[in-house]
């Protein structure tokens, strides 16, 4: 019983994400799905490329927390259109929370959406939010060993941040043993080394950006 209800709710789950992911493609606006755990700079890293982007490409953002506004509102101060979704202490986003969400942003106005799930490295994995790339964010002063703990999310994605790169010298991080174990989950996944702090790797990083916003748009056209 339990587990034919687990298998409808993720049906109808993935049959929202792929109507979330056809209004993306008809505005042309790609879609980041960004998951790591609470505190690894997922909210300082969508600051770090408004403002490092100069408007191109234009980002809309939305904030999925259990509580409180404050990403959302670190993000309204830098200028960007952003949605809050509060899950009421839910530990994952959903595709019918994003869906709704979409109503209050102008697609138009927009070339990629960032979603900033919830601080959670189990669950969010599992549901498909409509999005088109999935980054995983990693801080040095979490250790190298969570991907080794957390495959199922780092075999997933398109792109590895090690955040907090300048904490490097004051931590334990064995930096062999995470690229290692990130290149077995997912070979030829790229890695970005960035640190908000110092400004270090966000040109990659809005680079990268850039890339998936041209994508989405070259799937608009053709
Ligand atoms: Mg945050
Ligand atoms: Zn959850």
């Amino acid at each position: 019983m339990e587990i034919k209800l687990v298998q409808k709710v993720m049906k109808v789950n993935d049959e929202l994400a792929q109507g979330v992911r056809a209004r993306l493609r008809a505005a042309g606006v790609a879609c980041v799905n960004m998951m790591s755990a609470p505190g690894s700079g997922k909210t300082s890293l969508i600051e770090a490329a408004l403002r490092h982007c100069g408007g191109s490409p234009r980002i809309g953002v939305i904030e999925g927390d259990p509580d409180t506004t404050l990403d959302a509102e670190r993000v309204a101060a830098c200028g960007a259109p952003v949605v809050q979704i509060n899950t009421d202490g839910g530990c994952h986003l959903e595709a019918n929370l994003v869906g709704r969400a979409l109503g209050d942003l102008d697609l138009d106005a927009l070339d990629i959406l960032l979603i900033e799930n919830v601080g959670n490295l189990v669950c969010p994995v599992a549901f498909d939010l409509g999005e088109d790339r999935r980054v995983a964010v990693v801080s040095v002063t979490e250790g190298h060993d969570k991907p080794a703990k957390y495959p199922k999310l780092f075999r997933g994605v398109d792109l590895v941040v090690l955040n907090k790169a300048d904490l490097l010298p004051y931590v334990d991080f064995d930096m062999v043993f995470f690229r290692d174990t990130v290149r077995r989950l997912n070979p030829g996944v790229l890695i970005l080394d960035v640190s908000c702090r110092t400004g270090d790797g966000v040109d990659a990083w809005v680079a990268w950006l850039r890339e998936t916003a041209a994508v989405a748009d070259k799937g608009k056209a053709g």
